[in-house]
């Protein structure tokens, strides 16, 4: 007789590998260095999230915690390990906008860009073709990011960055001046693609000022 998985633990197998390929995918982009960024995925009930302060490009499958919407631990690695400071920042993203993933990188793209919004204002784009991998983004339109400051524990965000969600229902990420980002996806192909949209306008915001080129002066397309 053929032993088969329940249904269940082969997508908490499927959901660990997922998570391990791509924090050793994000630590080869930057955004994951110095045990910092992960990213944490949603099935149903269950959400699944890497420990804290370990090196995301050798996470394995078992270190991994699992956690219900409000936070409470499910299951946790044997290892004497403690969940990731991230925690409070993912959960607010699952709360308010049904997220089925939430990723988070300190990509030094998005710090630089970042660094070019006043305090108060956000990261905007517009007529840029990656802005249309963002929801609701569109090449005549402009998407908006919110941008806020940083605190000194990662885990104090939580409040402003749950305002700064609540206060942009169209954002699908905030931005942490000096900091990095949270981008949140309905799966995780959404997160993750959007993350390197972002990456990929911020890159071309920054190098564009650096180069003091307009990339709208010589845009002739109608809308
Ligand atoms: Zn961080």
């Amino acid at each position: 007789m053929t032993h088969r998985l329940h249904p269940d633990a082969l997508r908490d197998a499927a959901i660990r590998a997922e998570i391990c390929a791509l924090c050793s995918h994000f630590y080869k982009l930057g955004w994951a260095s110095g045990t910092g960024g992960g990213i944490s995925i949603r099935s149903g009930e269950t959400i699944w999230m890497a420990p804290s302060g370990v090196e995301k490009e050798k996470l394995a499958p078992a270190d991994l915690f699992t956690v219900d919407r409000d936070g409470q631990v499910l299951t946790h690695p044997a290892s004497d390990l403690s969940l990731t400071a991230c925690a409070p920042l993912f959960l607010a993203a699952y709360r308010h906008r049904d997220a089925g993933a939430v990723l988070h990188s300190h990509s030094l793209e998005v710090i630089l860009a970042a660094a070019l919004v006043p305090p108060g204002e956000s990261l905007d784009f517009t007529r840029l073709e990656m802005v249309k991998g963002l929801e609701g983004g569109a090449y005549f339109g402009t998407s908006t990011l919110p941008v806020i400051d940083n605190t000194a524990l990662e885990h104090q965000l939580e409040e402003r960055l749950e305002q700064a969600i609540l206060d942009h229902a169209q954002a699908s990420a905030v931005v942490v001046r000096n900091h990095g980002i949270y981008v949140w996806g309905r799966d995780v192909t959404q997160a993750k693609t959007q993350a390197e949209c972002i990456d990929w306008l911020c890159s071309a915001k920054v190098r564009m000022h650096a180069a003091g080129i307009d990339h709208l002066r010589h845009d002739r397309s109608i809308p």
